[in-house]
């Protein structure tokens, strides 16, 4: 017998009759004799929708009140899947976030959780095998209210029940039936991986991969949770769908468990991105901290940043990118401190995607970067700015070229074929 959580996203309980089959998946396991706790998301565009309501509320809200608003996709979740396994004969129960209780810090909107106390649920295992079913993206924070846990959410509320409950696997069902070498919403040649180490799926997740949100991975790699990208739409009781070992789908692993080692293993890309340049601004010590201190300050998150040497040596262009959504609250910083930072004008351009090259393989290759932009170039697509580490490389350009660019990448460096 062993424990197991099952993770079902938001278009694998977009409506009654998904849920049934979920609840299909969720049998199978329980009649195999193990004991199983599943967690759910919003349904399809809920999340989206409670957004929305908060924004049309007011454009800035409170930050606690835009969680128990958002919080509630899941709660409703948690309670139809409840039902439908009762209807089914199978005893569960839902759970939301601050019954369990699944402990956050106080950053609402974006909190970390910080501690589960899994013990009532792991009671009720061994006491009446019951299933426990918990309402994903969410936990208390300390002020005793509930908070939720930045989008995709809901794939770090499993992992972390996971390592709480010390589950022998931890199964994420969506819509894809694995992790692929890009999405493959954009090229219908992606091929699913069979495993992909946490570093690359890390990488892949940070960089734009939403298929597992990042936290998740790093929970996965530092609790050991073995965990599962696999679909949710196959049938459940299809032959293999209750391997152990072995289930359908991609393992997420430790490096040393991958046998053939590619050079690069997928390209991710993240659209909306914008780009600022501050042009001729003063060359000495301390103009850096002047421009990203307030910046980091207001919570804007500055990703690729490229300095220029100035010819005459007294100024230099600094060029960086934000999120689109934090472009107009990015430039008002900056223009307000323009005396403080000391520059002549300052340019952005939205609209933009960061296209990325990963790979393990990459630390022990040469050229890896080299064959990305001469792809780029020879489909003629301009490279607005590059930064690379150990494992990956990203390149800025015009989003309108996304998907050209993606496939370009994909195919020199053989991803599409087996
Ligand atoms: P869920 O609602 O189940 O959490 P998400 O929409 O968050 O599902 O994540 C699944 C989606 O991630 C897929 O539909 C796919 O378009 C996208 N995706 C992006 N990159 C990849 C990739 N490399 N492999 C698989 N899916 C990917
Ligand atoms: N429902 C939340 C979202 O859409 C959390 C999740 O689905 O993982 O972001
Ligand atoms: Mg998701």
């Amino acid at each position: 017998m062993a424990r197991l959580v099952l993770k079902f996203g938001g278009t694998s309980v977009g409506d009654i009759a998904r849920i049934q089959n979920v609840a299909r998946h969720v049998k199978r396991e329980v009649d195999a004799g193990h004991h199983v706790a599943v967690v759910v998301s919003a349904m399809a565009g809920k999340t989206n929708e409670l957004v929305g309501w908060c924004r049309d509320a007011s454009p800035i809200h409170d930050a606690r009140e835009y969680d128990a608003v958002v919080a509630s996709g899941e709660q409703v979740t948690a309670g139809l899947l409840a039902i439908t396994l009762q209807k089914m004969g199978i005893n569960a129960r839902s759970w939301q976030g601050w019954q369990i209780p699944i402990r956050t810090d106080g950053a609402h909107g974006a909190a970390r959780i910080q501690e589960i106390d899994a013990s009532e649920i792991v009671r009720r295992f061994e006491a009446e095998e019951q299933v426990a079913v918990i309402a994903g993206f969410q936990g208390i924070a300390p002020d005793n209210r509930i908070a939720t846990l930045g989008r995709g959410g809901s794939d770090t509320s499993a992992v972390a029940v996971a390592a709480a409950i010390a589950a022998d696997r931890c199964d994420i069902y969506t819509d894809v039936d694995g992790v692929y070498t890009t999405d493959p919403r954009i090229e219908p040649k992606a091929r699913r991986m069979a495993r992909i180490s946490f570093e690359e799926m890390l990488e892949m997740a940070s960089l734009g991969a939403k298929v597992l949100q990042v936290r998740s991975v790093e929970l996965a790699m530092v609790h050991k949770v073995r965990t599962f990208v696999r679909s949710s739409f196959e049938d459940p009781d299809a032959p293999g769908m209750g391997d152990f070992d072995n289930p359908p789908g991609t393992l997420i692993c430790d490096e040393d468990e991958i046998v053939e080692q590619q050079v690069v293993t997928g390209i991710a890309y993240s659209r909306d991105e914008a780009q600022i340049s501050l042009r001729r601004v003063e060359d000495r010590p301390g103009v850096a901290a002047a421009i990203f201190g307030p910046l980091a300050d207001a919570g804007v998150n500055v990703d690729m940043i490229v300095q220029n040497i100035s010819e005459s040596g007294d100024a230099t262009d600094m060029t960086f990118t934000v999120p689109a959504g934090d472009l107009s609250k990015a430039t008002a910083i900056l223009e307000k401190a323009k005396a403080e930072m000391r520059y002549d004008a300052l340019q952005s351009e939205s609209g933009l995607t960061k296209v990325s090259v990963i790979g393990i393989g990459m630390r022990s290759h040469t050229g890896v970067a080299a064959t990305a932009f001469k792809a780029l170039a020879g489909r003629g697509i301009n490279i607005k700015a590059i930064t690379t580490s150990e494992i990956k490389i990203s390149i800025l350009i015009d989003g309108d070229y996304t998907e050209l660019a993606v496939r370009a990448l994909h195919g020199v460096y053989g991803l599409d074929k087996v």
